[in-house]
């Protein structure tokens, strides 16, 4: 069984307050196809979504990022097609909340999973060598098969993007694919 996990893929961080630009919106398309073809073959979708609250003295972020994703603002929208297609299939779609990179830290994501018999994650959104970087890192460390979109995901910069995708593959041992097909 296996799970779209579908990445921060939201305003904020595709053209709002802390934007990817260019890269983010060139994925959309690819974002919504994937989430409308795992949803028709009733596979799991998770749509995990960064929530911060602003100017949080205890949060480590606070220091580092300029203010995205604030609890309540419309930053934390989908981003394009991605939210008509959840919108279209809220149904069957979760929608998990996390304060930290990866999206299984401080969430319920692995005991979903497991509950569901999901051995094998595929991985979109943004961004490629952050929130994706250390999702992937822990679903290597939990012992899940991960599939990376390389068209489905984007960063702030290309030379991170390809760092971390050759990371995917080569340290974590994930497939790397495009339109759903292995590029190597
Ligand atoms: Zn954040």
């Amino acid at each position: 069984m296996k799970a779209l996990i579908v990445i921060d893929y939201t305003v904020d961080f595709v053209n709002g307050k802390l934007p990817c630009g260019d890269p983010a919106i060139a994925i959309e398309n690819r974002v919504a196809a994937l989430v409308t073809e795992f949803v028709q073959r009733g596979d799991e979708v998770v749509m995990v979504v960064d929530v911060h609250d602003e100017h949080d003295p205890y949060h480590p972020e606070t220091n580092l990022f300029p203010p995205h994703n604030i609890r309540g603002t419309s930053g934390r929208d989908l981003y394009g097609k991605v939210m008509h297609v959840y919108e279209t299939s809220k149904a069957q779609i979760y929608w998990m909340d996390k304060t930290r990179y990866s999206a299984f830290c401080g969430t319920d994501l692995d005991l979903r999973l497991r509950s569901r018999g999901i051995t094998e994650v595929h991985l979109v959104g943004v961004c490629t060598d952050i929130c994706v970087l250390h999702t992937a890192v822990e679903a290597y460390n939990l012992g899940y098969k991960i599939v990376v979109h390389e068209d489905a995901v984007a960063t702030f910069n290309g030379q991170a993007h390809e760092w971390a995708l050759q990371h995917f593959r080569n340290s974590l041992g994930a497939s790397i694919v495009r339109q759903g097909v292995a590029t190597v």
